[in-house]
Formats: C-alpha cells, sequence, structure tokens
C-alpha cells in the first residue's frame, strides 16, 4: 500500500478516491475526501471557513467537473468538518447523523468569531486566537444537513457503495465513518487523529475505544483521518492507546479525591507528551470526569478553553 504525502492539496489514496489533506492537522486543520463514481462524487466534509472550503472544491475541479458532486457526507458536527457547507450546489444532499445534525446547532460561527474577537479572560483570548484565529468566521452561514440517519446509511455513489457507520457519541455526540469497501479505503473523520492529540468533547472514552475497534474490523488499507497524514490501522491503536493512557491516570485522580482541572494538570501525559495540542488533556480528564461522576456540574466551555489556555502558558510555551 502507498501512501500519500502529507502535504496541502488532494491525493489520490485509491481508484477515483482523494485525500484533501491540510498540514500540520492542528486546531482546525481538518482533512476531508472525495469519493467518485460514474458520473457523480461523494464529497466527505467541507473546512473550517470559506477561502479553505473555495480552495478545496478548485482543486478538486478536475474530478468534479466529469463526476459532480451530488453528496455531502459531514463526518460530525465541529466546524472544521462543515462549515463550508454552503458552497456546495444548492442541489447536493447534505447528509450526517442525527445526533451530529443536531448538534450542529449549538456552537455558531459567530459565536466563535465572537470569542477570537473579544477580550475576555487572557488565557481564553490568547487560547481562541492560538487555535481559531487563522480562520474567517464571521461570513460563515451554516448549511444544515438535508438528510440524517442512526446507525448506518448506505449510499451509492455513481455505482459505487459507500457505507456510513455512526460510531459515536465519541469525539463528539454524532461521529460517522465512511467505508468504501470496493477500495479498501475509510475516511474516519475525527474519530481518528494522527500526530495529534485526540480530544473528547462527548465520550464516553469506552465508545470511542469501540469506534476504534470498528475501524480497524473494516479491513481497510487506508484509512483517511479527520486531522493528520494517511495511515493504516495503526493510527487507530495509537488513539486508543493514548485514550487508555488518560483514562487510567484520570480515574486515578478521581478517585484519590483531585478535582478535574488540578488532575488534567497532574496527569502524566509520558509516551504522549510530545504530540501536536497536549494542552486537550484538560478536555479530555473533564470528560472522563463528567462520566465517573455524571451529577457533578460540568465545566462550560470557556473554562475549558481557559483550562487548555493556562495549560498552554503553564506547560507548553
Ligand atoms: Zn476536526
Amino acid at each position: 500500500v502507498t501512501r500519500p504525502p502529507y502535504s496541502r492539496g488532494l491525493h489520490e489514496v485509491g481508484d477515483g478516491l482523494f485525500a484533501y489533506l491540510q498540514p500540520d492537522g492542528g486546531w482546525g486543520w481538518s482533512n476531508a475526501g472525495l469519493v467518485s463514481g460514474d458520473g457523480a462524487s461523494l464529497l466527505v466534509d467541507t473546512l473550517f471557513d470559506l477561502r479553505l472550503t473555495r480552495e478545496m472544491l478548485d482543486a478538486m475541479r478536475p474530478i468534479t467537473d466529469a463526476r459532480p458532486l451530488d453528496a455531502l457526507l459531514n463526518t460530525h458536527a465541529n466546524g472544521d468538518h462543515c462549515w463550508g457547507n454552503e458552497l456546495v450546489p444548492d442541489t447536493t444532499r447534505i447528509y450526517a447523523s442525527a445526533a451530529a445534525a443536531e448538534e450542529m446547532r449549538e456552537l455558531t460561527p459567530a459565536m466563535l468569531h465572537m470569542l477570537v474577537q473579544a477580550d475576555l479572560e487572557p488565557d481564553v483570548t490568547a487560547f481562541a486566537r492560538h487555535a481559531f484565529g487563522a480562520f474567517r468566521f464571521d461570513d460563515v452561514e451554516l448549511r444544515l444537513p438535508t438528510d440524517t440517519f442512526t446507525d448506518r446509511l448506505s449510499l451509492t455513489v455513481g455505482g459505487r457503495s459507500v457505507e456510513v457507520i455512526e460510531v459515536g457519541p465519541a469525539h463528539t455526540a454524532g461521529d460517522t465513518i465512511a467505508h468504501v469497501p470496493d477500495a479498501g479505503v475509510a475516511f474516519t473523520g475525527d474519530v481518528l487523529f494522527v500526530e495529534g492529540t485526540p480530544i473528547m468533547w462527548a465520550g464516553p472514552v469506552s465508545r470511542w475505544l469501540a469506534a476504534c475497534d470498528v475501524v480497524c474490523d473494516l479491513g481497510a488499507e487506508t484509512l483517511v483521518p479527520g486531522h493528520g497524514p494517511v495511515c493504516g490501522i495503526e493510527g487507530a491503536r495509537a488513539v486508543q492507546s493514548y485514550l487508555r493512557h488518560v483514562r487510567d491516570e484520570a480515574t486515578e485522580r478521581f478517585e484519590g479525591g483531585m478535582g478535574a482541572l488540578e488532575a488534567a494538570f497532574d496527569v502524566d501525559l509520558g509516551e504522549f507528551a510530545d504530540l501536536r495540542d497536549a494542552e486537550r488533556v484538560v478536555v479530555n480528564v473533564a470528560t472522563i470526569y463528567r462520566e465517573l461522576d455524571p451529577g457533578a456540574e460540568p465545566p462550560s466551555p470557556v473554562e475549558l478553553f481557559a483550562g487548555m489556555g493556562r495549560y498552554r502558558r503553564e506547560r507548553l510555551a
């Protein structure tokens, strides 16, 4: 199996199958995919803003001119996978799991724009600008999915079969993966972060571990992750190792009576300390704590951003 280089742009990963990669895969720098069949194509995810999505659709034009886009799958609700939706042709069916479609209504482009622009608590503002400052949100109008499903969805794209499997809640409330069996390729969305720290907004952690098993059991040789370079199942195993490590470290501190934020700073990341965006441990520990103590008041998104800002300032500066 040959894997494309990790360079910005469109790469063929199978017959009529393409990955659109955006190194370095950190905050907001997501990957997307294109499945083309006889006279039609399916886009897997749009990008974080209109400029980036336009650039991607232009790069895909040599393929989509002959095999036009008639369907789009959003793998989950995070903006870096759906905030370019308004740029696909009006007639495009937009698919997402029902849970993802619901979650898309929660955090709007206008809210993220405000978070980057406003002067809030210094750690929040520093973090928001670090993570989201490279993108433009004030002109984004989110186009929501036209077709939702639960569990499984079988699509036919110009005669090719694409199996979409709901594996969330895991990274978010409604994660899905798309498998193209005739090519041995799967687009995993943010079930896989490669060479970067996974971030668990939703959990439970057991469900994300199981999602990685689903990915491995597809038998696909080529996996296009939501962030990072194209990989094989070793990419899914690495996500599992990280999640198990943080789960065990967090659980130990929970049982010792430590608070979630203190625990996040106390966790020894060990071999995972050098992964990009290590501050995500703050969110991961908070999500694991919510699972261990469902009655406790969970931290707000702004508190989590403040925690990650402080982590970067104290640990990663
Ligand atoms: Zn993402």
